[in-house]
């Protein structure tokens, strides 16, 4: 099974189309999400385009603030504590890399954990590793909904997670233990990571190293979530090799058209959910 991340992003984006309309109906006033994109990296400036185009799609409102790489930090953050202010924003994202002058935890820090869209502030980096409600970030929520997609139940299974970023790994590995998944976290010291993921009745890959996993690394009958976004030159490739992984695998994402389309979806979600706490208090 080639597990469709862009019709599920799609379904997704449908549902929440709906429930905005709904809340406007209810609350005359739709979820709002501000994006700030400092500097011109031409990765961010497309991924900050398609949240706008896709934030619109589902009727929310939605602004970019841009500045220029060389605005000072505290610029930055007195802006971020204006909207934390504001009502009409609900979510708040700081499109990350940010230029060096600038101290990303301090900004992280700085958003209102309620707007905390990315979930990287660490009251809900906390909440999500004590079990709590929390912004969940974006592509480790994506990764477990199309998981959800393959096996509604995955109590019991082996999971392995291949890196342990922020962004990534960790929250992945707090989401499968939310599912009672059995986790091992692997990263560039694990000794025998074939062994490993052979092991494993799901793997997720969020690595960075082009079709690192291969075909006789995983056991027969397994789900395989590939986070991996990497630039070749035959084109993007995900961190599995999907021609010899695909043979052996009960169900695998491709990239593209995977996890990718899946982790806006999942920003627009977690907009509509911060609305939605703000307006249920
Ligand atoms: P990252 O911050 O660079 O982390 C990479 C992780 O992989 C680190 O924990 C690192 O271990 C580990 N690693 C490196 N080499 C390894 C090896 N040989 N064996 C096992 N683990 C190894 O990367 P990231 O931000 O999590 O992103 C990972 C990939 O996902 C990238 O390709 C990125 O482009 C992609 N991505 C995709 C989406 C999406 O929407 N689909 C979103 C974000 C990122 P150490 O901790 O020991 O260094």
């Amino acid at each position: 099974m080639i597990i469709d991340g862009k019709k599920t992003a799609a379904e997704l984006r449908e549902g929440l189309k709906k429930k905005v309309a709904e809340l406007k109906s209810t609350y005359n006033a739709v979820p709002g999400l501000t994006v700030i994109l400092v500097g011109d990296d031409p990765a961010s400036k497309i991924y900050v385009k398609n949240k706008e185009k896709f934030a619109k799609e589902v009727g929310m409102n939605s602004e970019v603030i841009r500045y220029p790489a060389d605005i000072e930090e505290k610029k930055l953050l007195n802006k971020i504590n204006e909207l934390n202010k504001n009502d009409k924003t609900s979510g708040i994202l700081v499109q990350l890399p940010l230029p060096k002058h600038i101290d990303k935890r301090k900004v992280i820090e700085t958003i209102d954990h309620t707007k905390d869209v990315d979930g990287f502030h660490p009251m809900n980096v906390g909440n999500l590793s004590s079990g709590y409600s929390s912004s969940i970030p974006c592509t480790p929520l994506g990764c477990s909904l199309l998981l959800k997609k393959v096996e509604k139940n995955l109590s019991g299974k082996h999971a392995i997670v291949i890196g342990r970023s922020n962004l990534n790994g960790k929250p992945m590995t707090q989401l499968l233990l939310k599912e009672n998944c059995t986790v091992t976290i692997t990263h560039s010291k694990t000794k025998d990571l074939k062994a490993e993921c052979l092991r494993a009745d799901i793997i997720i890959a969020a690595v960075g190293i082009p079709k690192l996993v291969k075909g006789d690394w995983v056991k027969k009958g397994a789900i395989v979530i590939d986070v991996g976004i990497n630039k070749t030159d035959s084109g993007i490739v995900g961190d599995v090799d999907f021609d010899q992984v695909s043979k052996v695998a009960k169900a695998i994402t491709p990239v593209p058209g995977g996890v990718g389309p899946m982790t806006i979806a999942c920003l627009l979600r977690n907009t509509v959910e911060c609305f939605k706490k703000a307006h249920y208090k």
